[in-house]
């Protein structure tokens, strides 16, 4: 036995691109990776330090994607690839696709007990689409 803590693997909530199993933080032998929770099935692995992407362009400096984060609490959301140049961040999953009521060019995927439901990623905007 070494002394090294044993870590279980993390849950990541962020689904495999190959597989679309969740991805999980795990422990290997060069230290922290990200690798799929179908392993062996599936291999798929990367940089414990990765961001996954959402190929959802930025609202506010337009050239930026937003990527998934984690912060220290845990708690994931999503910033712009382009921070410190551009602090734009939501904590909720972004939708490509502009607010009918304002014409911001995006949406948040808001979960409830009754369903999903889009709203708008403007605080001042009060949008929100019916629950489906
Ligand atoms: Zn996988
Ligand atoms: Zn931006
Ligand atoms: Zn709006």
């Amino acid at each position: 036995m070494s002394n090294d803590t044993f870590l279980e693997p993390q849950p990541l909530g962020v689904p495999c691109p190959r597989c679309q199993r969740e991805l999980q933080l795990k422990k290997g032998r060069y230290g922290l990776f990200v690798g799929c929770s179908g392993y062996p099935d599936c291999d798929y692995m990367t940089a414990a330090d990765f961001d996954p992407g959402t190929d959802v362009s930025c609202p506010t400096c337009q050239h930026g994607k937003l990527v998934q984060k984690t912060s220290r609490f845990g708690n994931s959301f999503y910033a712009c690839d382009q921070y410190p140049h551009c602090r734009f961040s939501v904590n909720l999953p972004p939708v490509a696709e502009a607010c009918p009521k304002c014409g911001f060019a995006l949406l948040l995927k808001k979960r409830s007990s009754n369903g999903e439901r889009l709203i708008c990623a403007q605080p001042e905007c009060d949008y929100k689409s019916t629950v489906s």
